[in-house]
């Protein structure tokens, strides 16, 4: 099964962002009173750090697994020492 998450893309690197849980239900409530609501949010991206204003009627949907973090939050490989 794809996973599916809601997102907008960077303004500067084009890559997806995930939105916060706060926008998601946001969208929902939108969604379920068919009422357009100018919203706006501030989404940060992880890739290139660039922190921009999005509408939320910039939010789709995308298929995949949102990007989690940085590189840096890489799980500790084994040096062989301790
Ligand atoms: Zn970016």
């Amino acid at each position: 099964m794809a996973q599916r998450y809601r997102g907008v893309f960077c303004r500067r690197c084009r890559e997806p962002i995930a939105v916060s849980a706060k926008v998601v239900r946001l969208l929902d409530e939108i969604e379920n009173n068919e009422s357009n609501l100018p919203y706006t949010f501030v989404a940060r991206c992880k890739l290139c750090e660039y922190e921009c204003l999005y509408v939320i009627s910039d939010v789709g949907t995308f298929e995949g697994e949102p990007r989690k973090g940085i590189f840096r939050n890489n799980v500790q490989t084994s040096t062989g020492r301790v």
